[in-house]
């Protein structure tokens, strides 16, 4: 679903964010993305969903060479990418169906597949009692699960997430990390770029670890830090 040959991101400045990194992810996996501030993680992501491009190397997705993308072929690389980040990111003047709505109207659903869809991506999510409600009425778990409702609702293929839980407490950040899970179970591929140690290490899933832009590790049923 996603592969990366010998990527490399060095910023305008001249900051290196990653180096020469390879990896492939396959369809339905679920896989954390962990390392200290600066590691590189964002930079990773930002990849994927060609919010920046790689300075050397290739990224495929879906067997595609989205580095040679054209400028054109971007929304529907987009769409087949739910993305949520550390701090939801809704539209505030926007109710919680609203705020999912949108994101099939951006992609031009019909009425009739926006009223049946959202409904269920809310029920999905637990939170079909807060439709009407508004962001600024929501505890910050909520808001995530928002978040994911909108970001799975176009059934995308890959769903990526910058430190979802970085906002959390650690119940709530438990109550995200599960709902990823059942997303997966679901058939999406999970991407989750990740400080959440404790988390990582209870869900026992593949862990590439990244340290100063660099693939340190990567290992089925990891943990944050791996110490072999
Ligand atoms: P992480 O998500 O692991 O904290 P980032 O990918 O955000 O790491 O950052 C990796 C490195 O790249 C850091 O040194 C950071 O300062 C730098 N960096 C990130 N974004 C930019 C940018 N837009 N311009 C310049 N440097 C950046
Ligand atoms: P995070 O680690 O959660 O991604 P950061 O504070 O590293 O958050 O980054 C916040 C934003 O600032 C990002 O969009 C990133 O691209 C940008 N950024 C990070 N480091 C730099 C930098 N050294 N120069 C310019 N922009 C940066």
């Amino acid at each position: 679903m996603i592969e990366m040959y010998g990527v490399t991101k060095v910023y305008p400045g001249g900051q290196v964010a990653l180096k020469d990194i390879s990896f492939k992810i396959a369809k339905g996996e679920f896989v954390f993305v962990v390392g200290p501030s600066g590691a590189g993680k964002s930079t990773l992501i930002k990849l994927l969903f060609r919010e920046e491009l790689p300075t050397k190397g290739q990224i495929f997705f879906a067997g595609k060479n989205i580095t040679r993308m054209k400028r054109r072929e971007i929304p529907y690389l987009r769409r087949r990418i739910g993305i949520v980040f550390q701090d939801f990111r809704l539209l505030p003047d926007k109710t919680v169906y609203e705020n999912i709505a949108f994101a099939m109207q951006v992609v031009e659903a019909s009425n009739r597949d926006i009223k049946k869809r959202v409904p269920y991506v809310l029920e999905r999510v637990g939170l079909s009692h807060k439709a009407k409600a508004r962001p600024s009425e929501l505890s910050g778990g909520e808001q995530q699960r928002v978040a994911l409702a909108r970001a799975i609702v176009n059934n995308p293929d890959v769903l990526v997430a910058d430190e979802p839980t970085g906002n959390l407490d650690p119940d709530t950040s438990r109550d995200i990390m599960n709902l990823l899970d059942d997303i997966n179970k679901m058939g999406t591929t999970l991407v989750v770029a990740s400080h959440a140690r404790e988390l990582v290490d209870s869900m026992k899933k593949r862990v590439i670890r990244l340290e100063e832009g660099s693939l340190v590790s990567d290992e089925e049923r990891g943990l944050y830090i791996n110490e072999t």
